[in-house]
C-alpha cells in the first residue's frame, strides 16, 4: 500500500515564546562579547542548540560553570530566584530569555504566597520550568503530577489553596487532575486564565482534529520537549498510533506499513525545516498529497527583554 496523502497540523511548531528566545540569543551573539554563556537548553530542541553552539555559545547545567563577570542567557523554561542571587553574587550580565508566560506563573506564585495561599502545582518534576516556578516558594507549593497525587495532597488551611499548572501540559489530563482537587478542596483558587499556554492547547486540538482523518501521527520534537511528548499522547488518547522522532533520520518506514494518511506535527520548539525532512522522506513513499488542517491562526508576538530591544529594532 502507498501512502496517500500526507496532512499538517496547524498550528504546529515554534511558538512566540521559543521565536522570542532565539531571537534573544541572536542578538546576545551580535551585541555581547564573547565568550556566551546558556543556562541549561535555551529551549528543548536539540538542533536547535546544537546551531547555537555552533555559532559559540556555551550551555552549561549551573552557572558554577561558568566564569564570573561572563554573560549568561536564561533559557525559556525561567529559574527559580536562588539562580538569579547566585548570578548576581557572581557579577554576571544576564539576559532573561524566559517566556513571558511561564514569568505570568513566576508573578502568580509570588501573589498568591502574598495573600497567605497554599499553592497546589500541577507539574513535572524535574522540569526545568517546575523547578523555576517551585523555587518561588518552596515551602508554600506541594507538585501534582498525577490524580493519585492530587488524591492525598494535603495543605495547611483548605480555605485557603489555590492551583497553578506547568504551561506545556496535557489540557485533558490537567482537567482530571483539577476535577479531583476541585471536589477535594471546595474553595480552591483556579485563576480565570489557565496556566497551559495558548500554543500548547492550540497544538493538541490540532492533533486531536488530525487524528479524524489519519492512520498514523507523527510528532517531531525532542525527546526531552514536555509539550512534544503531550502531543503524542493526545494523539493516542484518541486512538491514533503516533511516534516522536527527532528528525527524518529516526523515522521507521515499517511505521507506514498500511498507512494511507499521515498526520504531521511538531513541538513548540521544533525548527520548521525538521518537518520539512520528514515530508521528503514521506514523499518516497508513493506520490502523497501534501495538505492542512487548521484549528487557529497564531499572531502572538513577545517583546524581547529591554537590554535588547534597541539591538532587535
Ligand atoms: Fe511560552 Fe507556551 Fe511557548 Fe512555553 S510553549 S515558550 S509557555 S508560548
Amino acid at each position: 500500500m502507498t501512502l496517500d496523502r500526507i496532512l499538517l497540523a496547524e498550528p504546529r511548531g515554534f511558538c512566540a515564546g521559543v521565536e522570542r528566545a532565539v531571537q534573544v540569543i541572536d542578538l546576545v551573539l551580535e551585541a555581547y562579547e564573547a565568550p556566551i554563556f546558556c543556562r541549561r537548553e535555551i529551549v528543548h530542541n536539540r538542533h536547535v542548540v546544537e546551531v547555537f553552539e555552533s555559532k559559540g555559545v556555551t550551555f552549561v547545567e549551573e552557572l558554577t560553570e561558568v566564569p564570573d563577570n561572563a554573560t549568561v542567557v536564561f533559557s525559556a523554561h525561567g529559574v527559580s530566584p536562588t539562580v538569579w542571587a547566585a548570578a548576581e553574587a557572581r557579577g554576571l550580565t544576564v539576559i532573561d530569555a524566559t517566556c513571558p508566560l511561564v514569568t505570568r506563573v513566576h508573578l502568580e506564585v509570588k501573589a498568591y504566597v502574598k495573600k497567605g495561599l497554599s499553592i497546589l502545582y500541577i507539574g513535572h518534576a524535574k522540569h526545568d520550568e517546575a523547578v523555576g516556578v517551585m523555587g518561588e516558594a518552596p515551602d508554600r507549593i506541594t507538585l501534582i503530577e498525577t490524580v493519585a497525587d492530587a488524591e492525598s495532597a494535603v495543605v495547611a488551611d483548605e480555605s485557603k489553596v489555590v492551583c497553578l499548572t506547568q504551561t506545556t501540559l496535557s489540557v485533558d489530563d490537567t482537567q482530571e487532575i483539577l476535577n479531583v482537587l476541585k471536589s477535594r478542596f471546595t474553595q480552591l483558587v483556579v485563576p480565570p486564565k489557565s496556566d497551559i499556554c495558548y500554543a500548547t492547547s492550540n497544538r493538541q486540538l490540532a492533533v486531536k482534529k488530525l487524528c479524524e482523518e489519519v492512520d498514523l501521527v507523527l510528532i517531531v520534537g525532542s525527546s526531552n520537549s514536555s509539550n512534544s511528548k503531550r502531543l503524542v499522547e493526545v494523539a493516542r488518547s484518541c486512538g491514533t498510533a503516533a511516534h516522536l522522532i527527532a528528525n527524518a533520520g529516526e523515522l521507521n518506514m515499517e511505521w507506514l506499513t498500511d498507512v494511507r494518511t499521515v498526520g504531521l506535527s511538531s513541538g513548540a520548539s521544533t525548527p520548521e525545516l525538521l518537518v520539512d525532512g520528514v515530508v521528503e522522506i514521506l514523499q518516497t513513499k508513493g506520490t502523497p498529497s501534501v495538505g492542512q488542517v487548521t484549528v487557529a491562526i497564531e499572531d502572538t508576538v513577545f517583546r524581547l527583554p529591554r537590554e535588547l530591544q534597541q539591538a532587535g529594532s
